[in-house]
């Protein structure tokens, strides 16, 4: 590809490096794959193209790698354009190459700022999604969640910085993160607007429309109730019309209407239905749904706020410091566990009694499944106990009665297994890992779960929390 020449900045092949720092430029006919610029110090991103521009930049900060989602992104080439993702994602706007250098300051300030950030593994989708938005915000020095019009939102309304890791069509889950982030006090609301939702799929993409009470039409024609004082009588006012002019005659006395407030009023409106032929005062008020077509009484809609949220101090604080969100006690809603604490003090029993009689044994199953919040990202966090529970009806269907199981978290299972030999363990592991599999892909549109598995044999010296410890963190970074 032949070098661009803007002045003194030059980019060979799209790249360009300057003051210790490589840029790489990417136009809609780049030939370069996204997948390979994370090396880069920052990419300049050309938005002549803007539907090219959004795509890009979506997939940088919705990617989950922190090498991709906190890249510093400048547009170049940018028409005024009202995307809200092309507002707030972006670290800046040059209009030539000439202005790069302007780039550098903060391109070392957004460095300087990812090297604090705090780094553990979290346990929720919840802590995982919101920490790397805090990672954005921190990064970037804003404290604001400000939501903005967008008519591809399927509620109406986006977040940038966390919509971005939503499709459009879900963004009632950004709503529904931001009340968890609520609820942790990790961001504080300011009422801005309302909207209503479908009760049955949560979009906003509503019809409302005017229905008869009796058979739920909307075709249905309204007109003006007219009551003759004179002679009393009250009709709609299409029976005080004639074909011939525009003088209303009652049909009752048959004399002419003068006034209205003198000889006659039109006290209320009257409906009738063109399909059923019901006359009626008062119509219902229906809202179908364009994504799943329920049609739904107003009343029963699901109303939101949109809120403008800012962080809190705890919120401001989770960049560099951590998330920690409220205990999650998944083992006391699912039955047939046993919480963490439980199976320790049953494992070190487990241990005394595998000490005193050699021809005793038992085995520790760990069950990690990697990708388990991309599944509930795609199937909602609201199906998480029920999976759960689902998950632990399959294991318990092939251990012993003996044995006892345990969430350590909701990507993470452990299960004692007595008296058993390790390589039959291990067959029985593979079995519930391939009926896990299983369940997932035939349910959930053949989703396919990542699930490691570790089975080893109870240590006799080791304490339990220690082996415990070790074989999660090898799984876990092994996975
Ligand atoms: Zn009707
Ligand atoms: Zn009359
Ligand atoms: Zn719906």
């Amino acid at each position: 590809m032949e070098a661009l020449t803007k002045n003194k900045f030059e980019f060979h092949d799209n790249i360009l490096n300057f003051s210790n720092k490589s840029f790489y430029y990417l136009e809609s006919f780049s030939p370069m794959k996204i997948d390979a610029l994370n090396k880069y110090d920052a990419i300049i991103l050309d938005a002549r193209d803007v539907e090219f521009a959004r795509i890009i930049l979506k997939k940088f900060r919705s990617s989950s790698a922190i090498e991709f989602y906190l890249k510093p992104i400048f547009l170049i080439n940018s028409k005024a354009n009202e995307d809200p993702l092309l507002k707030e994602l972006i670290d800046g706007i040059i209009v030539s190459f000439d202005q790069i250098p302007e780039t550098i300051n903060d391109i070392n300030q957004i460095s300087i700022k990812i090297a604090q950030l705090e780094s553990s593994t979290s346990n929720s989708f919840e802590v995982q999604l919101f920490k790397k938005v805090l990672n954005f915000m921190f990064t970037r020095e804003t404290n604001t969640f400000t939501p903005y019009p967008d008519i591809l939102s399927s509620i109406g309304y986006c977040y940038p910085t966390v919509s971005v890791n939503f499709e459009t069509f879900e963004e009632a889950k950004v709503l529904e993160l931001l009340e968890w982030a609520e609820k942790e006090n990790l961001i504080w609301p300011d009422f801005l607007d309302r909207v209503y939702l479908c009760s049955n799929c949560k979009n906003g993409h509503l019809s409302y429309r005017e229905i008869c009470p009796n058979c739920d039409s909307a075709n249905m024609r309204s007109e003006d109730l007219v009551h003759h004082f004179p002679c009393g009588y009250i009709g709609a006012i299409s029976d005080f019309k004639n074909n011939v002019d525009t003088v209303l005659n009652c049909p009752k006395c048959t004399k002419n209407l003068r006034h209205i407030g003198v000889d006659y009023d039109k006290p209320s409106i009257i409906n009738h239905c063109q399909n059923c032929n019901e006359v009626f005062q008062d119509y219902l008020v229906k809202a179908k749904c364009a994504h799943c077509k329920t049609d739904t009484d107003v009343q029963f809609l699901l109303s939101k706020n949109i809120n403008v949220y800012k962080l809190t101090k705890k919120g401001r604080t989770a960049a560099v410091g951590g998330i920690s969100a409220s205990d999650f006690s998944l083992s006391n809603e699912v039955f047939g566990t046993v919480n963490l604490k439980t199976f320790a003090t049953m494992m070190h029993y487990e241990q005394e009694r595998i000490k005193n009689n050699p021809i005793l044994s038992a085995n520790i199953v760990i069950i990690y499944i990697e990708n388990i919040f991309d599944l509930y990202r795609k199937i909602g966090k609201s199906k998480e106990r029920e999976l759960l529970a689902e998950f632990v009806n399959i294991v318990r269907d092939n251990i012993k009665p003996a044995d006892f199981i345990c969430i350590n978290n909701p990507s993470v299972l452990s299960v004692c297994v007595n008296d058993t030999n390790l390589q039959s363990a291990q067959l029985m592991v593979m079995k519930i890992t391939d009926k896990l599999e299983e369940l997932v892909f035939n349910n959930f549109d053949r989703f396919a779960l990542n699930v490691f598995t570790q089975t080893v044999e109870l240590s006799k010296e080791q304490s339990f929390d220690k082996q415990l410890h070790i074989l999660i963190k090898e799984i876990v970074e092994k996975g």
